[in-house]
């Protein structure tokens, strides 16, 4: 489900905002919903989440302090 701007092997133009170390995960937020119709007090129809949207959102955690942070500039696109 991952957008994969990004796969093994390459670079990522980015640190850690508090100690400047290369090493740390990038988090991609997404979300979805399961849905329940119901009509006239009854559920009609069920959709589970199945398909999940990307919300641009991307948090950093450094491997070597610990730090978390929130990305201003995609690193994936980038
Ligand atoms: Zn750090």
């Amino acid at each position: 489900m991952l957008t994969e701007n990004k796969t093994i092997g390459e670079r990522i133009d980015a640190r850690c905002t508090r100690c400047g170390a290369r090493n740390m995960q990038i988090s991609e937020e997404f979300i979805g919903s399961g849905n329940y119709e119901v009509k006239a007090g009854k559920v009609i129809a069920v959709t589970s989440a199945d398909s999940l949207k990307a919300t641009g959102r991307l948090f950093g955690r450094c491997r070597q302090c610990g730090h978390d942070w929130v990305f201003r500039k995609n690193p994936l696109t980038s």
